[in-house]
């Protein structure tokens, strides 16, 4: 296949991006202190609300997830965070907490086990944090943490802020962060939102607003007062990335005429199509029963597939899956069933899978 043909991807981000969205990138430049980017900006935050299940502030911000990773941890630990940690993002956000100076301890279950919400009551009672972080959808392993339930908890705590990685969720997976005392969810542009990667999103509560307003230190290109003074004017305090934002425009109206509950469906709908197929050919699953990822799934190559020709036969196809995430290579592989993609293409790419595991 020659190197500029395209293959499309089912690797947990960046997710294939539709042709329309990947054009309206191309719209032509607007100055950012301009009043058409300030239209275009308070265009996308109502319409971004539902992706956090918000009705309050929601900041876009130029970066990946981890710089929001970052930032929230930076506006809003004071004292001391509790992060929960049963995969590789968990434990990243726990690095990113020292990194930045904060004192940090991690509460660990083991890969593909879900965080249950007695481990976390026991060690909050036990310990005097002012803030926990909890991946919500570990795309390391295929995992759902069971986020209400945790939240049962947390808002027990009311010292507590709740910050919550939803990366490989939010548009995929409905979020009630209102409900739930979510503080900060942050997501990034190139998982279930079907965008190209470069934009990270968040909701942000009073409550976190006023911790960083006590918090010395949090730096100036994530510093939350910044983002809330300029959103005041629909701007944000840098240039922001505005062809990417042009997509987000054009993807949350698309995904507004989908429906979210659909979408949230669909997502359902594509993970049972991968479930039943992996069942039916032999496969297991890394995550435990009942905690499943409605948006990547990690299956357990339980039968010894090569995963490196796997992805070679499929990329001969125009296809990709990815492998394990770190030491998990070759032992899993993972499936993405999020952003756009349709039950059909998930068929191709089953079929495809196929194909290759009866030659071998
Ligand atoms: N959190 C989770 C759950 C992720 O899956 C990822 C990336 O895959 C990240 C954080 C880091 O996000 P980014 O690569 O956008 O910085």
């Amino acid at each position: 296949m020659p190197p500029d043909s395209h293959v499309k991807l089912f690797i947990p981000g960046p997710v294939e991006v539709r042709p329309q969205i990947l054009a309206a990138q191309a719209r032509p430049m607007i100055g950012h202190r301009s009043p058409e980017y300030a239209d275009l900006h308070a265009r996308i935050v109502p319409k971004l609300r539902p992706v956090f299940g918000t009705a309050g502030r929601v900041f876009i911000v130029t970066a990946s997830g981890s710089g929001v990773q970052e930032a929230a941890v930076r506006n809003c630990v004071r004292h001391q965070c509790l992060c929960l940690v049963n995969g590789a993002f968990g434990a990243r956000w726990h690095q990113v907490a020292l990194a930045n100076g904060k004192r940090a301890d991690a509460l660990e279950a083991p890969w593909g086990t879900a965080i249950r919400p007695e481990q976390v009551d026991e060690r909050l009672q036990a310990g005097n944090y002012d803030a926990i972080t909890l991946v919500f959808n570990e795309t390391s392993t295929g995992l759902l943490n069971p986020l209400p339930e945790i939240a049962a908890v947390v808002c027990q705590y009311p010292q507590l802020l709740f910050l919550v990685d939803a990366v490989s969720a939010a548009g995929g997976v409905e979020i009630r962060a209102d409900e739930w005392g979510v503080d900060v969810c942050l997501t990034s542009s190139q998982k279930a939102l079907a965008l190209p990667p470069g934009l990270a999103l968040c909701s942000v509560s009073d409550r976190a607003m006023a911790r960083a307003e006590s918090v010395p230190n949090r730096g100036w290109y994530f510093d939350f007062l910044q983002y809330e003074k300029y959103a005041a004017k629909n701007h944000t305090p840098a240039t922001p990335a505005i062809s990417l934002m042009q997509a987000l425009d054009a993807q949350l109206d698309a995904i507004t005429v989908e429906g979210w509950g659909t979408r949230f469906a669909r997502h359902r709908r594509l993970m049972q199509q991968v479930h039943a197929w992996l069942q039916m050919n032999g496969f297991d699953f890394f995550a435990e029963a009942g905690y499943r990822s409605p948006t990547v799934t990690a299956a357990r190559n339980t039968r010894g597939v090569d995963i490196g020709a796997l992805n070679a036969h499929l990329r001969q196809r125009g296809m990709l899956i990815s492998d394990g995430y770190g030491a998990l290579k070759g032992q899993t592989f993972r499936i993405a069933h999020m952003g756009d993609v349709t039950e059909e293409e998930i068929l191709d790419l089953l079929e495809a899978i196929r194909e290759f595991v009866e030659k071998e």
